[in-house]
């Protein structure tokens, strides 16, 4: 069988950061200024670790709405608190994932956790939004509160690392997400020079978001913490190679291959849906949330 590598289309360095709220200083690899294929994935907004100082009253981000998405956020330092107007919340702790659902439209707000806040301190995150295939846009909203300790994990030979299957399957390990459409999600923490070779379908749009730590990939791209690796379409499988004690997290998925229009939280198809999320909005159908 023939093996075709999958080659490393650009390295990229943290876009200038923004605020959502004033909670989450981000760092937008796409869709901002890098022209990235990424779908299934729209969105990459990357935390870099910043330290906030202690205080009474959680920052964050106050109620606002989705639809015809879901959100991912990834915590890795610091905790979050989540409520939404389909009633769900949960607290997001380092290695937890919180993979929400938008469907046909929810509000949500996004803040610190209260001891963490108390305390302050180091705090890193990811969020993504993961696009909905047309047919699934308007489904329910739902949520799934993944536990660090509920996602299953392949162990590498002679104590070298893990990689954590978040979605999608890796070496007979399943993922705990439920996904709409095929999505390979993996946490790697690898030991210096631990060694690791991947193969994902030639078509998926993969990528590499470096946490912690530096990797070198396919024995030559280096790459260091706070830097996506960005593939080129094409070939299969890769190494990643840990140069330090390091953390990456894996993204690969299949395009989702229909038009998208994009206005601030709402992802759809069509100009008019976008227009009917506005309005749906505005008659309060997508529930009620205090701030
Ligand atoms: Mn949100």
């Amino acid at each position: 069988m023939d093996i075709t590598i999958k080659k490393v289309a650009s390295v990229l360095n943290p876009p200038a950061p923004h605020m959502v709220g004033d909670g989450f200083r981000v760092h937008n690899f796409f869709p901002g200024g890098n022209k990235l294929k990424m779908s299934p994935f729209y969105l990459l907004d990357y935390n870099a670790k910043v330290n906030f100082s202690a205080r009474q009253q959680p920052r964050g981000v106050g109620a606002h709405p989705h639809r015809g998405f879901e959100t991912v956020t990834i915590a890795y330092q610091g905790a979050v608190a989540h409520h939404d107007s389909a009633g769900n919340s949960g607290l997001i702790f380092p290695g937890d994932v919180q993979w929400m659902t938008a469907g046909k439209g929810i509000l949500h707000k996004e803040y610190h956790e209260q001891e963490y806040s108390l305390k302050g301190g180091d705090f890193q995150m990811v969020q993504l939004w993961v696009n909905l295939p047309a047919k699934f846009k308007m489904t329910t909203p739902k949520y799934q509160g993944i536990k660090a300790s509920d996602i299953k994990q392949f162990r590498l030979p002679e104590d070298q690392g893990s990689v954590k299957v978040i979605a999608g399957h890796f070496n007979g390990v399943d993922g705990t997400a439920f996904t709409f459409s095929p999505i390979e999600m993996y946490e790697l923490r690898l030991k210096a020079e631990a060694r690791l070779s991947l193969s994902l379908p030639a078509h998926y749009n993969t990528g590499i978001m470096v946490i912690e730590g530096a990797i070198k990939v396919n024995d030559q791209e280096k790459a260091l913490a706070d830097q996506f690796v960005y593939f080129e379409n094409g070939g299969t499988d890769f190494s990643v190679e840990a140069l330090e004690e390091t953390v990456v997290l894996i993204l690969s998925g299949e395009p989702i291959n229909e038009p998208i229009v994009s206005y601030g939280p709402f992802l759809m198809n069509k100009p008019e849906e976008i227009q009917q999320a506005i309005a749906d909005y505005n008659e309060g159908k997508f529930g009620y949330l205090e701030e």
